[in-house]
């Protein structure tokens, strides 16, 4: 087997797939490692309109388009109560096609960016786990991994890119994970058949339907008249009065909004619950010598406003130029990927500001686009994608409405001279 590329990717998830797409178009000889076998189950349903233009790039949008993903038109909030907001349509705001978006099976979505990589000449290694970085002069320089056989073997390439997910390697094996202390919370979900569908333009609406104490369900319509449901909320919230059982909390929490309720009733729940924790983070450093970091590899946030897969996409296409650049170069320094990181943190941080006004118990966005008329398109900016773009002005006047973050000072390259330091 050959075991030199110009560039390793790890991680066959949308950051990964798509890294590999666009570094292949260039010519770029690369291989991909993904531990499982495709097609894989994965959470992250909802897509935010933006994911389109990574996907234009990579060439897969009509794939999409020719599936049997529904279609996503809007967003619509239902208060504790079950009364329902006018729903936010895309369409409104944005005039062009990726104002229309899509609910999607993770398997399937995740299969199509990653055809799309080896059709472009990427050599996709399923099954094959990456096990350590490798090193050389403190530069990554190659990947030790393990095939389908278990044999472990070794590959070289002078850019590698970690798109592992929240498995994380780099971050794990480095300690460069650092929480989110404010955004600790689990989400525990499960899927239904023929639940409740809303009629007309917001069949695949996605629905966001609080519970007490800023918890919150998802609702997100997917193909063959399945349902996933969600619900995210604080550990001591969920796991209050000793109960552990997921099934038991599900339960009791679908009381908890009438909305829910009604439209799970006429449904039945199948397959097992799944819970996640730790969530919120960002890594230390977002590249090294010889290695950068996309995708939830680098951060995750909160999923409220759907912007992970549309952080991956994108990360995927910004680290694949920057690997792209640093061959041109021969340059593979931590330096050469600071423009990544600086832009992608850019990002990042407004979508953060914006999850934390939604948990700000003294927060709503009707109030705030009531009184701030003129800023609801950078606000609805901010929510389809919109994301690198100056928000001065939205977020100087959302905090006098919400406590805000102020930015978070680690993501930056790991360079040399910090390196020394040490
Ligand atoms: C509860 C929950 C709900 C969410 N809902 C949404 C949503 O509605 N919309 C949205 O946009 N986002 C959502 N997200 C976020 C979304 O799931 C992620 O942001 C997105 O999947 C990140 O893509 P990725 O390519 O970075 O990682 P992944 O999609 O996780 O892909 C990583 C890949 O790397 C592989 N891998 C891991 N370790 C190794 C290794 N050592 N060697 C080889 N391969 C490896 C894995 O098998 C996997 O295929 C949600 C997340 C959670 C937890």
């Amino acid at each position: 087997m050959k075991a030199s590329f110009d560039a390793i990717v790890i991680g066959g998830g949308p950051a990964g797939a798509t890294a590999a797409a666009v570094l292949a178009a260039k010519g770029r000889d690369v291989v991909l490692l993904e531990r499982e076998k495709f097609p894989r189950y994965h959470i992250g349903e909802s897509l935010m309109p933006y994911c389109y233009f990574p996907l234009e790039r990579i060439g897969v949008v009509d794939r999409i388009k020719n599936s049997h993903f529904p279609k996503k038109y809007s967003v619509q909030f239902v208060t504790p109560a079950g009364k329902v907001s006018q729903p936010f349509y895309f369409f409104q705001h944005l005039e062009h096609e990726a104002s229309t978006t899509w609910q999607v099976l993770r398997s399937e979505f995740d299969a199509m960016i990653l055809d799309k990589a080896r059709e472009n000449g990427a050599e996709i290694r399923e099954q094959t786990t990456a096990r350590e970085l490798l090193r050389q002069d403190g530069a990554v320089t190659g990947v030790r991994c393990e095939g389908p056989d278990g044999q472990p073997y070794e590959l070289r390439a002078p850019i590698t890119i970690d798109a592992t997910g929240r498995d994380a390697l780099a971050v794990t094996r480095n300690g460069w994970k650092v929480r989110d202390p404010y955004l600790n919370k689990i989400a525990i979900w499960t899927y239904y058949r023929n639940a409740a569908r809303d009629p007309g333009l917001d069949e695949g609406a996605t629905t966001v339907a609080y519970v007490p104490e800023r918890g919150w369900f998802w609702y997100i319509p997917l193909p063959d008249n399945i349902t996933s449901v969600g619900i995210v909320a604080e550990k001591d919230y969920l796991y209050r009065d000793g109960e552990r059982d997921l099934a038991a909390i599900f339960a009791r929490e679908i009381k908890q909004n009438p909305w829910i309720e009604s439209h799970l009733a006429p449904g039945e729940q199948f397959g097992r619950y799944w819970v996640t924790g730790e969530y919120s983070y960002r890594s230390q450093h977002c590249a090294s010598d010889g290695l950068i970091l996309a995708g939830d590899a680098f951060a995750f946030l909160d999923p409220v406003f759907s912007s992970g897969v549309f952080l991956a996409l994108r990360s995927g296409e910004l680290a694949a130029d920057a690997a792209d650049a640093a061959l041109t170069a021969s340059d593979f320094s931590a330096a050469q990927f600071r423009p990544y990181g600086d832009y992608l943190i850019q990002g990042i941080e407004a979508m953060r500001k914006l999850v934390y006004a939604f948990y700000d118990d003294a927060f709503s966005f009707r109030e705030f686009i009531m009184a701030n008329p003129t800023l609801k398109g950078d606000l609805t900016d901010c929510l389809i994608g919109n994301l690198f773009r100056d928000f001065d002005p939205l977020f100087g006047a959302l905090k006098d409405f919400a406590q805000l973050p102020a930015p978070l000072s680690h993501g930056t390259p790991l360079e040399a001279a910090q390196v020394a330091g040490r």
